[in-house]
């Protein structure tokens, strides 16, 4: 198909139009992707609310930065960094505080430092896993013997939870690997599949056979490049936009043009035309004509509008379960925390079984999100753990928190300011079957030209990923359209 097409009859050039759905990070990557590689292509973005940047938020309260979902990204992978600085937010972003970097696990009701060198999956120094007080003597000699098994014979999928306690025993995994994957995936790791969640760690099994081995060369490699890298701008592992992470879609949404935008617009469904265009009902009935459509709302709403039109990629797309998490903000006097702490956050085991998944210290993390003197603390609750507490009403679920964050840090009097974010059905879970899920969507939508999906339910949750996903279903698009060759 050209990228202009002409209309004989009106005598006119009419040109492409691409409709993307969804005004999320997902959606507003793809339309920076069509734009920059196919600047005739008209877009239009539907999005179903009032806003852009679908679950990050940003809320300043009495003074206090809070951060609703999305707290921070990771700069290992490239796509969120590059982005913003694209979009000339150098000057914005803001590293870790370096005097910090440690994290605490709950156990028995009470806070411990996470071993020093403990690299999600695995510990990548000795002295601190003899010396912790979170393993018995048992189980640190089991996470040692680590060192010496055997690879596995099989390469099959298997789940996080089984990985971890065949490679490091099931005391390691109940005590810290599963509150540090918890945090990320907000899901149930007996259910999460290791390969579509952390692949680098079935890897690491593969080309080196012991992870600590594996990860304790990495360490060396990365503190080496560390090093010799003095000069130019580096940035912690994570990192974050001081003026709140809201400013990353709303200044994409500027640099697109406010006109390609259509706020309170959803889509309620697509049919194909005789042509292999598409024509596009929105929820108030209204139809319009696209060459293309690109949906990045989340996986159910994609699978709903796509039902009738492309009826295996709906079916397989629907597939997706997700859960929910509440964000809770609670901010306090310095003088109010009666055992404090000198970290970036907590994690919490299910064994601790109170519904927190974890929680940060967001103005040690980030120190200008707080006024001088206050602590504001964010705390991650519900997950495949307890999917109940995200519906709790407003003061029950804010004095179940208070009270764990009480409990831990020995907290006396009432917050300052209290914020909470609800996100239910939003964190895709990737169980394990995704990897041949993720082969039969991509066959799905091979056979459904000027059809892509983009978003977090595809190939990874983090804003970088997402980022990814919108570029690659604008090429999807482009590719289809005759107008870019797909890599
Ligand atoms: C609580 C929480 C904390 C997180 N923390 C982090 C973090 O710290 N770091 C990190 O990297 N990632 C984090 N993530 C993950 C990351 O934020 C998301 O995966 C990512 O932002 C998803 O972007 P998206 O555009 O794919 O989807 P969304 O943000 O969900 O956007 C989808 C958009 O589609 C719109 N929409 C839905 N249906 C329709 C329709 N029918 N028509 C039109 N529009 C529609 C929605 O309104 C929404 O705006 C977090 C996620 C959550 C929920």
């Amino acid at each position: 198909m050209a990228q202009e097409t002409n209309e004989m009859e009106l005598g006119t050039v009419r040109k492409t139009r691409v409709a993307i759905f969804g005004a999320g990070i997902s959606g507003l990557a793809a339309a920076k992707r069509l734009r920059d590689v196919a600047p005739n292509v008209e877009f239009q973005i539907w999005e179903r609310a009032d806003r852009v940047g679908g679950v990050i938020g940003t809320r300043v309260v009495d003074g206090f930065l809070c951060e609703t979902s999305v707290d921070n990204f990771i700069t290992t992978v490239p796509w969120g960094l590059e982005l913003c600085r694209e979009l000339g937010f150098q000057d914005e972003l803001a590293s870790t505080n370096s005097r910090f970097r440690r994290t605490f696990v709950v156990r028995n009701g009470r806070l411990w430092a996470l071993p020093d060198g403990f690299m999600t999956m695995a510990p990548t120094k000795f002295y601190p896993i003899l010396v912790t007080p979170l393993l018995s003597p048992f189980g640190k000699l089991r996470c040692g013997l680590e060192l010496f098994l055997p690879r596995r014979k099989s390469s099959e999928d298997e789940s996080l939870a089984a990985f971890a306690i065949r490679r490091l025993g099931k005391e390691a995994f109940d005590r810290i690997i599963e509150p540090l994957v918890g945090g990320i995936y907000g899901g149930d790791a007996a259910r999460l599949s290791l390969r579509a969640t952390l692949p680098r760690f079935a890897e690491m099994e593969e080309k080196s056979r012991s992870l600590i081995w594996a990860m304790t060369k990495t360490q060396r490699a990365a503190r080496r490049v560390k090093r010799e890298e003095e000069s130019g701008a580096r940035y912690s592992f994570f990192v974050t936009l001081r003026s709140g992470m809201q400013s990353l879609p709303e200044r994409l949404a500027d640099r697109l043009g406010r006109e390609n935008l259509r706020l309170n617009r959803g889509v309620a469904s697509v049919s194909r035309e005789s042509d292999g265009g598409w024509r596009a009902t929105d929820t108030q009935g209204r139809t319009e004509r696209f060459d293309a459509v690109l949906f990045a709302t989340d996986s159910g709403s994609a699978a709903s509008a796509l039902a009738d039109a492309a009826p295996t990629v709906a079916n397989l797309y629907g597939q997706t379960e997700h859960t929910g998490v509440a964000i809770v903000h609670l901010a306090y006097r310095n003088d109010q925390i009666g055992r404090p702490v000198q970290g970036m956050g907590f994690v919490v085991p299910t064994s601790e079984g109170n519904g927190v998944i974890a929680g940060s210290f967001s103005s040690f993390k980030y120190p200008t999100r707080a006024p001088e003197g206050t602590t504001l603390l964010r705390v991650f609750v519900g997950g495949a753990r307890a999917p109940e507490m995200v519906e709790l009403p407003r003061d029950e679920l804010v004095g179940r928190v208070e009270n764990e964050v009480c409990k831990l840090l020995g907290v006396k009097g009432e917050p300052l300011m209290v914020d909470v974010a609800r996100f239910p059905n939003s964190m895709p879970q990737y169980y394990l079957g995704r990897l041949e899920w993720r082969q039969k969507l991509q066959e799905a939508l091979d056979s459904e030209p000027t059809l892509a999906l983009a978003g977090n339910a595809l190939n990874g949750v983090g804003l970088p990923v997402c980022v990814k996903s919108g570029y690659d279903a604008a090429d999807k698009i482009l590719a289809d359209l005759g107008l870019r060759p797909q890599s």
